[in-house]
């Protein structure tokens, strides 16, 4: 935001001095080459650390050479959003939960998006008021795309905010036609642009083109369940990226290209990567309305036949197993249990279980988030084994732990073709000697729907808050050794 506003409050044809112009070069070749190998370093645990101080060095070197130019004409417009920018954004990042993070960076992106739809539109205000040195038609169809993207991208990255911390409703809300409809509105849209390209003193359209994306950006979202958000989040988060690299051509400012175009192509991948671990189309995701809770899948689980066992109970299996497979969800987010399960560990390995964890690449809800958790409390990343690598094990496993886990477990996944999450990749606890899972009742986990691995014959149900029922095992564990 700040590169973006320093950008804005530069003063068009002014002649800096070279040195000036080196400096500003060599920071921003640092800041490319950091954004590159932050991308590269944060795609695995055990150099996630290192990309992200890598990205922030990386960001702080293109601030610094976006604010030490010349041709900033004043300064008090840029203080002013780093005091406000500051303002939302150190609150976020001290108080939002791990939990709340989908959300958190969907705002993140509705600023983002909002700050290039901005700079587009100052940028062809000072172009077209009396006076200014016009624009001329390719400049005036790249900002046209970028205004319609960033504007787009700003109401659906609220309305997504919305949604998951649900401020809105999480159901997909659907009308006849709705497709057709905003096809129409995006049309619509891009044919204000295409006539502003032709003709750019046509004023009185840039205000339709840019209610029109906003309203479209709205309708994109409505259709769309909360279960899908966090694939959108990713969507939008290349949309806005890529919003920022056309702001780059329109402004002339490499690193912008650079880092947008990264930040475009990375949301894309990652949006791609969710979809196919949850076996999904992007069609499907943004078109299909999934996420709609099944009428009473609630209810069914609540009067099924289960297996329950008490903690004691649960520590005495551990103990007389060789190999354990942790499988952790959702829940062990909520109850923010990972430092227990470290214990379990602990317990578990000092006694000689040789102890894995199994990682779903869309457990919890975002990518890689119970790799965070993990890390955080330690566990070392070698005991952290994907899911295609774990799988075959599970035949051979004695006991498999289901923490907080629901969907990504579920075998119907497997068989029943009706299921919502058929054809979806499952990790293989019901192959397990002994399953146990942790979870507070039989309520479905976020695609709403019932789990029959919980009334298999070698299912233990361990009911309660993770947190408190791995704890209450760890204890067990422990008075044993004693
Ligand atoms: P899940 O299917 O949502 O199930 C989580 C389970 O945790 C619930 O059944 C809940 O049962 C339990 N739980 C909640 N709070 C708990 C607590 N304090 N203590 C103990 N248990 C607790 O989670 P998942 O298996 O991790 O699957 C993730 C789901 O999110 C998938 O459907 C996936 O497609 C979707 N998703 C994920 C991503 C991503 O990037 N990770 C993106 C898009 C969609 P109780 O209420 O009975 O306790």
């Amino acid at each position: 935001m700040l590169l973006t506003l320093a950008q804005a409050a530069t003063a068009p044809g002014d002649r800096a001095p070279d040195l000036q112009k080196i400096f500003e070069t060599a920071t921003y070749i640092i800041a490319g080459v950091c954004f590159i190998l932050s991308l590269k370093w944060l795609s695995a645990p055990t150099t996630a650390r290192r990309g992200n101080i890598v990205g922030q060095i990386g960001m702080a070197a293109a601030i610094i050479g976006a604010l030490l130019q010349h041709e900033i004409i004043s300064y008090w417009w840029i203080i002013a959003g780093l005091v406000g920018g500051s303002l939302i954004g150190a609150p976020l990042a001290i108080w939002m939960p791990m939990t709340a993070v989908p959300q958190r960076t969907a705002f993140s992106h509705a600023c983002g998006a909002l700050a290039a739809a901005l700079v587009g539109t100052a940028h062809y205000q000072i172009a077209m008021r009396a006076g200014g040195p016009g624009i001329d038609h390719p400049t005036m169809g790249i900002l046209c795309v970028e205004v319609l993207l960033g504007a787009l991208t700003f109401t659906g990255s609220l309305m997504a905010f919305g949604k998951l911390q649900e401020i809105l409703p999480q159901r997909p809300i659907t009308f006849k036609g709705q497709n057709y409809f905003n096809f129409l509105i995006l049309g619509a849209a891009a044919a204000c642009g295409v006539a502003l390209t032709i003709n750019p003193a046509l004023t009185w359209l840039f205000p339709v083109l840019l209610g029109l994306a906003m309203l479209f950006g709205i309708l994109l979202i409505v259709p769309i369940g909360g279960a899908d958000m966090p694939t959108v989040i990713a969507l939008l988060n290349s949309y806005a990226g890529l919003s920022a690299s056309l702001m780059g051509f329109v402004l002339d400012n490499k690193l912008l290209i650079i880092a947008g175009a990264l930040d475009g192509a990375s949301g894309f991948i990652l949006s791609i990567i969710m979809c196919k671990a949850m076996n999904r189309s992007f069609t499907n995701v943004l078109f299909g309305a999934f996420g709609q809770l099944q009428a009473g899948a609630g209810q069914q689980g609540e009067t099924r036949t289960v297996k329950s066992a008490s903690p004691e109970e649960a520590a005495g299996i551990l103990e007389a197993a060789q190999s354990v497979i942790i499988i952790p969800g959702y829940g062990m987010a909520v109850a923010q249990a990972q430092h227990k399960v470290r214990e379990l560990f602990d317990q578990l390995s000092r006694r000689g279980v040789d102890v894995k964890f199994a990682i779903h690449p869309v457990a919890g809800r975002m990518p890689g988030h119970m790799n965070v958790l993990l890390a955080e409390a330690e566990i070392p990343y070698d005991r952290l084994i994907e899911m295609d690598d774990i799988n075959g094990e599970f035949p051979t496993c004695d006991v498999a732990m289901v923490i907080g886990a629901n969907d990504v477990v579920n075998p119907a996944a497997r068989h029943d073709k009706n299921s919502p999450i058929y054809g979806m990749p499952i990790i293989d606890a019901d192959k397990a000697k002994t399953v146990m899972a942790i979870k507070r009742s039989m309520k479905p986990g976020f695609a709403g729907i019932d789990n029959e691995l919980y009334t298999r014959d070698n299912t233990l149900m361990l009911f309660g808050d993770a947190k408190a029922v791995v704890a209450s095992v760890a204890k067990e564990l422990a008075d044993n050794h004693k």
